[in-house]
């Protein structure tokens, strides 16, 4: 997989400089994870795109789908040269449907595309680059406001597509944070983006790679059932069973 928003080497070698001790335990704890976490899957190159559209465009195709249906949306999308904001606000969604189906729901997808491709031409002209520049609260209320993106599509956009730093705090992070008893288990979105954002540096690499890495772990270990055994952040539960 390729990234095209910032470097998977560049958190990880700027943890290891830091000067000093960090400013809190929870901080601190916190990227002692997320170091575990980089030791045993190594850079996670996160978001695959060619361009911020491309990834805003997979943000939206993978909702409540696998990134594998997904990516065949995303391929069969620029084998019809339509990861363009502009072609893609010329194609009928009945069409744009058709391309898509492998991402599943596609006429819903096809909907929520078009409304994001609309909004992007209409507020940037189709650059996402301009997304850079805005104050971030006031863009993400913007972002939130296009029909069909919930707070994990929007921050996904703002974080990989726009380089914003905005914590995608999925089911997969807040699952370890509750079972680490960092929050309790019936924590929301947003409380979880909070906590993160309140208690890491304000570093778009950093989030973008931490959060692949929570992904990976989620996958590979803190599943439904957990698999402590073997996982790389066992050592933070210091001999107690992950919460429930
Ligand atoms: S599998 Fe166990 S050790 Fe690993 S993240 Fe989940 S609760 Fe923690």
């Amino acid at each position: 997989m390729r990234a095209s928003i910032g470097s998977a080497q560049t958190p990880l070698a700027r943890r290891r400089r830091l000067p000093g001790p960090p400013r809190d335990r929870v901080k601190a704890r916190l990227l002692r994870l997320y170091l575990a976490l980089a030791r045993r899957f190594g850079p996670q190159a996160w978001w695959p795109g060619r361009t911020p559209y491309e990834i805003a465009a997979g943000a939206v195709l993978t909702q409540h789908t696998a990134w594998a249906s997904a990516a065949r949306a995303v391929a069969a999308l620029r084998a019809r040269r339509l990861l363009r904001a502009e072609r893609v606000a010329a194609t009928p969604a009945a069409a744009l449907a058709g391309v898509i189906r492998a991402a599943g729901t596609p006429r819903l997808k096809a909907r929520r595309l078009r409304a994001l491709t609309r909004w992007l031409l209409d507020r940037f002209g189709g650059r996402l680059g301009a997304m850079r520049r805005l104050p971030l609260g006031r863009l993400r209320r913007e972002l939130l406001g296009v029909p069909g993106l919930g707070p994990e599509t929007a921050d996904a956009i703002l974080l990989y597509a726009a380089g914003r730093p905005v914590f995608v705090a999925d089911a997969y992070a807040r699952r370890v944070l509750a079972r680490h008893r960092l929050l309790g288990r019936r924590a929301t979105y947003e409380e979880a983006r909070g906590f993160f954002e309140a208690h890491l540096p304000s570093d778009p690499a950093l989030f973008n790679e931490f959060h692949a890495l929570l992904v990976a772990v989620g996958k590979a270990h803190c599943r439904t059932v957990p698999r402590c055994e073997g996982c790389p952040l066992r050592f933070d539960l210091r001999g107690r069973r992950p919460a429930r």
